[in-house]
């Protein structure tokens, strides 16, 4: 047995050149010969992936060469200790000098999370599913991207979330990743952005080496690339990421994508890739909801050791809506702010603090809208938020309007009086304490309020 697998090995050597040699087919052990089958192990299960998918065929081959009653090669994983059987042969000394493609293979399961690192983008420590917080917008892509991450066999191919920037789409995949890297290690996870996927593709053209590029991708078990929208137009590496895609599919290996759009609406995508794309799960996280924001908050605050008064958070989860990562940033400075200065974190503080941000945020709610939206919601016409009638049909929506507008925008007081037909600044002064005082009296009033600025916050 021992001479004819070093023949077979030596065969091989030849074939497939000392440095694939060294790599992949060292490491294996052959336990047995019996009934026609040859038995082998590897340590991984990475290895054994490679080993199945690229040389058992020609393994097979060559040892019923050497006995015809060999007729199949059975390939395992056995972490490697010390024992009895046969190693492959070392190399000849005449290879020595041969470069390894990859590190040595055979040593640990560390080599091959080196290996597959080399690959793979590196993953956010905080970007966990114990950190996500889930909410309505995104609870189905959580849910989704949770059974990915515990599923033991591939249950939709491929799951493709899609959202907005800065709503969490990254840290759903980095999840996926930790959780499984943590839960068996023994099986290859890799993430990489589309960028990052093209760059290497483009790179392998160049440098001709797109089998290896091919093989790498193709012996993994979960593939996930981040923002694919960056693919589409791109033809060659379309054609590679749908011909690797497939490959993938086809062994059963779980693929997640993410992009800033449904795969319908992949502008510059191919029909056929789309079609696949559809095939999977399409999970759509959607805009954040001022309950979310809140939660969002509320985490990250407990995370931070931060003491922020609720107001501030309310404040925060009212005005920056734009997405999870700016609201992150507004915490972070407020947090940093009261650090520096050593000064509770007040709502006056976060107002100055953050004032740039909060103006830029103020752009999707002007106050023409709010007067718009207020006097059509109370019945009177628009003109009459400019009017100096008094009555109070009028003069009440009037002071509603602007308490929204100093709620809901960073306009001064004086900015606001002005935009009410040239009023003073002690009038929208009184107009926000009137409001304040009713909302608290009037539960009625309160919820005509808390309406109307959920219609203007969206
Ligand atoms: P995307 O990839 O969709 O652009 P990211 O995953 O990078 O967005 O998220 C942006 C930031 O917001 C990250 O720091 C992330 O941790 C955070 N984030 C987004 N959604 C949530 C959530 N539901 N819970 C906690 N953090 C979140
Ligand atoms: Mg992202």
């Amino acid at each position: 047995m021992e001479s004819q697998w070093a023949r077979v090995c030596d065969r091989l050597r030849e074939e497939i050149g000392e440095a694939a040699y060294q790599s992949w087919l060292k490491p294996m052990t052959v336990r047995d010969v019996s009934d026609g089958q040859v038995r082998i192990s590897v340590p991984t299960r990475f290895m054994r992936d490679w080993v199945v998918a690229h040389y058992a065929d020609r393994l097979g081959t060559l040892w019923n060469g050497e006995d015809p009653a060999v007729h199949t090669v059975d390939i395992f994983v056995q972490p490697e200790r010390a024992s009895q059987t046969i190693h492959a042969p070392s190399a000849r000394p005449d290879a020595r000098k041969a470069k390894p493609a990859a590190p040595n293979a055979r040593d640990d399961e560390a080599n091959h999370l080196g290996y597959r690192q080399d690959i793979s983008a590196p993953l956010d420590q905080r970007f966990t599913f114990e950190n996500f917080v889930v909410g309505k917008p995104n609870e189905f892509a959580y849910a989704a991207a949770r059974r990915v991450a515990e599923a033991t066999s591939v249950l939709f191919n491929p799951l493709f979330l899609y959202g907005g920037v800065g709503l969490g789409k990254t840290h759903l995949m980095h999840a996926i990743a930790w959780h499984i890297r943590k839960v068996d290690p023994s099986r290859t996870v890799i993430y990489l952005s589309a960028e990052k996927f093209m760059y290497r593709f483009i790179r392998a053209l160049r440098e001709q080496n797109t089998v290896d590029f091919k093989d790498q991708f193709r012996s993994v078990d979960v593939l996930m690339i981040d923002d694919v929208q960056f693919i589409s137009g791109k033809d060659s590496t379309q054609e590679e990421f749908f011909h690797t895609f497939n490959a993938l599919v086809d062994q059963g290996r779980q693929i997640v994508l993410s992009a800033d759009k449904s795969p319908s609406d992949l502008e510059g995508m191919e029909e056929r890739l789309k079609s696949r794309l559809n095939c999977g799960l399409v999970a759509d996280i959607h805009a954040t909801t001022y309950e979310l924001r809140l939660g969002i908050l509320q985490s990250k605050a407990e995370q931070m050791a931060a003491d922020i008064p609720r107001k501030v958070m309310e404040f925060l989860a009212h005005k920056i809506t734009v997405n999870v990562r700016e609201l992150e940033g507004a915490l972070n400075r407020i947090i940093a702010h009261a650090q520096l200065v050593g000064r509770d974190i007040s709502l006056e503080t976060t107002q100055e603090v953050l004032h740039d941000l909060l103006r830029a945020n103020d752009r999707r709610v002007t106050i023409e809208e709010i007067q718009k939206r207020v006097a059509s919601h109370f019945n009177i016409r628009i003109s009459d938020m400019h009017s100096a009638r008094r009555a109070r049909s009028v003069a009440r929506p009037r002071q509603v309007a602007m308490y929204l507008a100093k709620q809901l925008t960073s306009r001064s007081l004086p900015e606001i009086g002005r935009k009410f037909g040239g009023r003073d600044h002690t009038t929208v002064m009184h107009a926000v304490r009137k409001v304040d005082e009713l909302r608290e009296h009037d539960s009625a009033f309160a919820e005509d309020v808390e309406l109307l600025r959920r219609m203007l916050e969206v």
